[in-house]
């Protein structure tokens, strides 16, 4: 008889991190698939986390491998492996990955977000060519050199502070007047000089010829177009919900694509829990995601008092 864990895991974000040192606790079989090499999720690409509580200004990498490092020390089991196909809707739900089948009595869906694209012609010719969607990881590249930054959000703001500190000079370009960074960020920014913010702005085409060279910017008020030289653009336009894999899947999913779950993490599929950034929720942050993994295998647990073949 194949191996029938009590509950796998799938991502190694704060979410999926906190099930596994949770599911540890409960002393339940569990198992973490993780799709990266680097354990953490969205986490290890942000260069200061300064809003979990007790680690003020810890690195986002350090923050990942804290939390890899005691769900280790309690003995969670880990694998890395890209989960290809999900069976979910029986009592035995089934994970599947190039190389093996794994059968589950309950499911943590924690695979969290990717990027969103602005979509707009050079975004993906530029690619890795200037176009980034990672300060922290590729700013280094910019040092003395002009970036911009595209959106308005936590990450925006972070990443044109970030890329300040090794650049000539930065643009933050936003479709509209106002941030929607937290007031801490947006008072950051103001402090930085060599940021320049462009309001009312977006990004129709990015151009270079081996690497980006400039960008067409139009101003969305009075329509006028124009075009800015710099050498790399990064884009911190938001995040869109890893569920790709549950289409077919029965798992109910809202109109952007995040998985309809509540505080408990259940789905409409029994035994099956969303976690972290995948789900609908108002706040989406490292400490909801960490309250979600522990949320998700409290109701795993409740599930199974009551699972039957
Ligand atoms: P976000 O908060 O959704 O912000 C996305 C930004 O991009 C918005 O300003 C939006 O403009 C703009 N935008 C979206 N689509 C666009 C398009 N097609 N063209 C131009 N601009 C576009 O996303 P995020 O900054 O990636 O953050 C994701 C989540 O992680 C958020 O919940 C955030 O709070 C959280 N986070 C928190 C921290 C922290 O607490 N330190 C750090 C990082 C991330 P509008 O404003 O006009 O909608």
């Amino acid at each position: 008889m194949e191996h029938l864990y009590d509950l796998i895991i799938i991502g190694s974000g704060p979410a999926g991190l906190s099930a596994a040192i949770y599911a540890r606790r409960a002393r339940l079989d569990a198992l973490v698939i993780e799709a990266s090499y680097v354990s953490g999720g969205q986490v290890v690409n942000t260069y200061e986390v300064d809003n979990y509580p007790g680690l003020p200004g810890i690195s986002g990498m350090e923050l990942g491998s804290t939390l890899r490092d005691h769900a280790d020390r309690l003995g969670g089991q880990f694998v890395r492996e890209k989960v290809q196909s999900l069976e979910l809707e029986g009592p035995v739900k089934l994970v599947r990955t190039r190389k093996n089948e794994y059968r589950t009595k309950t499911v943590v869906l924690a695979m969290g977000a990717g990027h969103r694209k602005l979509g707009v012609p050079g975004e993906e010719e530029f690619g890795g060519m200037g176009v980034s969607y990672c300060a922290t990881c590729d700013g280094a590249f910019f040092r003395d050199k002009v970036a911009a930054v595209a959106g308005g959000g936590d990450v925006a703001a972070e990443d044109a502070i970030f890329l300040a500190r090794g650049c000539r000079k930065v643009y933050l370009i936003h479709r509209r007047e106002e941030l929607r960074a937290a007031m801490v960020l947006q008072e950051a920014l103001k402090e930085t000089p060599n940021v320049e913010i462009l309001w009312n702005s977006v990004i129709t085409e990015i151009r270079g010829e081996t690497q980006v060279r400039s960008l067409c910017i139009r101003d969305v008020i009075s329509g006028q177009e124009r075009e800015l030289p710099v050498d790399g653009c990064f884009i911190a336009v938001g995040i869109t919900p890893n569920t790709q894999l549950l289409r077919d899947t029965g798992v109910e999913l809202d109109d952007s694509g995040y998985i309809i779950a509540g505080e408990d993490g259940k789905t409409n599929v029994p035994g099956v829990f969303a976690a972290g950034d995948i789900r609908t929720k108002q706040l989406r942050q490292i400490i909801t995601a960490a309250a979600d993994g522990a949320n998700c295998v409290t109701s795993a647990q409740n599930f199974l008092l009551t699972w039957k073949l």
